[in-house]
């Protein structure tokens, strides 16, 4: 008789990937190791796709995308949209401000997350905020 043993990082990621209610597939496994293997990270899907190739894990960029998506939609990852065709994706799914410099293809959390969110945003009445999305764009000095 064989014991197979599983990593501790694989047995979070079913756990979370079950908690989710998100089925457990080897891509999205390969992915999601690779994305929270390094703590909190802004990735888009071809950062991603770069980084797994380079790590001998050979996936399709569809694949990526579409996993990314799924993970966003089952809330194991947060989208922050920057423009009409950039997406990046947080794994700090909490509401925090982000800096986007579009010449470096870049995205940061703000240092200074002190202002309250809720300024920003009295709703409507009859509507009540469920999110908030901040995006500061940045170019380098010499560029403005
Ligand atoms: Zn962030």
């Amino acid at each position: 008789m064989s014991t197979i043993t599983i990593p501790d990082r694989s047995i979070c990621l079913i756990n979370k990937f079950r908690e989710a209610g998100l089925r457990i597939t080897k891509q999205r496994c390969l992915i999601a190791e690779h994305l929270f293997s390094g703590g909190h990270r802004h990735v888009d899907a071809a950062m991603l796709y770069s980084e797994l190739l380079a790590n001998d894990k050979h996936l399709s960029l569809a694949t990526i995308y579409n996993a990314l998506r799924d993970f966003e939609q089952h809330n194991l990852i947060r989208r922050v949209a920057v423009s009409a065709d950039k997406v990046w994706y947080d794994t700090d799914i909490g509401d925090h401000r982000h800096f986007y410099v579009p010449a470096e293809n870049r995205i940061m959390d703000c240092p200074d997350q002190k202002l309250p969110l809720t300024k920003f945003a009295d709703p409507p009445k009859g509507y009540k905020v469920t999110s908030i999305d901040i995006v500061v764009h940045l170019a380098p000095e010499d560029q403005c």
